[in-house]
């Protein structure tokens, strides 16, 4: 029983063997995908594959890599599409000043005006935070009443503790597996168990020993294994936590 809650099934890695692989993904065991957006057209894509598939829902959202494209549309966009009952949130939103796509000040502006939007159309917000830890905490302190995720999470135990504090979940990818990956299971060991997803955002990120491959649902043992190991319960019951936490948090 298992609910990716960050996938990217839209990219064009996918463009030759996407039915096929979401098949397969379903009959692995895998009951619900949440699919994130990054701009208009995979907006647009993941709500065809949201219509397509029951098992898939869509998050519609401008990723900081894309600020740049965001516009006044996109807007009148987000609210027209928050209206179809398989959104259940916006993102992927956020900074990233690893990458710096986009100018840091639109980065900041495209993320406070869906922070925004996501007050006002009352839906949980999927942050993808990279290299601007204190930048995204300032941002989401200023919206209280907000319930989100930091997806793929990458910050210190202290900062994860003041995100729980506030009612947020934390998101964990294939990166939990890496070797590197101490700072990560440490903030899940302190991290309340009815509080932790588990996601792919795939076709990124797949989990050892695919380090490097395509990544897709069917990986998601890897990550529950690791909770698993950390939480000391067996890995069906880690799947089954996090699989009820995606149903809660996103209201599926
Ligand atoms: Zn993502």
């Amino acid at each position: 029983m298992y609910f990716d809650t960050h996938a990217h099934y839209t990219d064009e890695s996918f463009d030759n063997d996407r039915d096929e692989t979401i098949k397969a993904v379903r009959e692995s065991g895998v009951e619900l995908i949440m699919n994130a957006s990054s701009d208009n057209e995979s907006c647009v894509k993941s709500l065809e594959l949201s219509e397509k598939y029951p098992f898939i829902y869509s998050a519609v959202g401008w990723h900081p890599h894309e600020a740049k494209t965001f516009t006044k549309e996109s807007e009148e966009l987000i609210r027209r599409w928050c209206t179809l009952p398989k959104v259940r949130a916006i993102g992927e939103i956020g900074l990233d000043f690893y990458y710096d796509l986009s100018e840091r000040d639109v980065q900041r502006g495209v993320f406070i005006r869906q922070m925004e939007l996501a007050r006002e159309l009352k839906k949980p917000v999927i942050v993808h935070d990279r290299d601007a830890h204190a930048e995204c905490m300032e941002i989401i302190r200023k919206f209280p009443n907000i319930k989100g995720v930091f997806h793929c999470y990458s910050g210190s135990a202290e900062m994860a503790k003041e995100i729980l504090d506030m009612g947020w979940y934390l998101g964990f990818t294939g990166a939990i597996t890496f070797k590197n990956a101490r700072k990560a299971l440490e903030v899940i060991e302190m991290c309340p168990n009815d509080r932790i997803l588990i996601e792919t955002d795939c076709p990124y990120l797949a989990p050892v020993p695919h380090r490097g491959k395509r990544n897709d649902s069917r990986f998601l043992p890897y990550m529950a294994q690791k909770v698993a190991e950390i939480k000391g319960i067996s890995v069906e019951d880690a799947a089954e936590m996090t699989y009820l936490n995606g149903r809660r948090f996103f209201e599926i």
